[in-house]
């Protein structure tokens, strides 16, 4: 199994229509503008704006994301074998596909995102520091192994696999956090308490009684618990 790492400008515009909306809902407006200026100074404050800011300078963009990929495609061929591996191992799943796509995003500054419309294709900002783009990456890979299973099981998902909320989608935030757990790669050391999002702390007080090494199971007794959830 391999990454394939691409670099594609029309998917990072696509990104903006799709999720800076939402990420200014998510983060709340001061947040999300603090995280772009970070990034990116000169950006505006107004969604369209930002459109038309990334429209005029993407290919720029992109290439000066070059030093950053070569750093991160180099860290994550490093552990590639053992992630794949490891993964199912954990989940007691296979993965679905024979090989997985990382889109390189010099718009999407938050740190990554999943198409599972695309099914096999996440999107990394490899120039991140606020978070660490090679464990977005196996967040990322996290949420869409997660969806997987839950096809495998024949649990109904809806839409939520695509829209980035709902229940199950709280669900699939913390399962990440139980896969990242269990990884053992060199110089990793993931600590999940710290990982878990603050909307999501109370359900996680219950959930975490449910891991006791069967994904399966886990999965089972977490999407009955989150069911009955308000
Ligand atoms: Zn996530």
């Amino acid at each position: 199994m391999k990454m394939i790492f691409f670099t594609d400008e029309k998917l990072d515009l696509y990104l903006i229509d799709k999720f800076f909306g939402r990420a200014m809902e998510v983060f709340g407006k001061e947040k999300f503008l603090s995280l772009l200026r970070m990034y990116y100074p000169d950006s505006p404050e107004n969604v369209n704006e930002i459109r038309k800011f990334f429209e005029g300078n993407v290919k720029e963009f992109t290439r000066k994301m070059d030093k950053d990929i070569e750093k991160l495609k180099s860290r994550w061929l490093a552990v590639e074998k053992e992630f794949f591996d490891q993964v199912p191992k954990i989940t007691g799943f296979d993965w679905k596909f024979k090989d997985y796509k990382c889109h390189l995003s010099s718009t999407f500054v938050f740190g990554g995102c999943y198409h599972c419309d695309l099914g096999n294709v996440i999107s990394i900002f490899p120039s991140a520091k606020h978070a660490d783009p090679l464990e977005t990456i196996f967040h990322e890979m996290g949420h869409l192994h997660f969806w997987e299973v839950l096809e495998k099981m024949g649990i109904e998902t809806g839409n939520q696999k695509f829209v980035a909320e709902g229940k199950l989608w709280d669900l699939s935030e913390m399962s990440v956090g139980i896969i990242l757990q269990g990884l053992k790669l060199q110089e990793y050391n993931y600590i999940l308490e710290s990982h878990i999002y603050p909307q999501h702390r109370n359900s996680w007080k219950k959930i975490k009684n449910f891991w006791k090494g069967d994904f399966k199971e886990f999965i089972l007794k977490s999407v009955a618990f989150m069911e009955k959830q308000s």
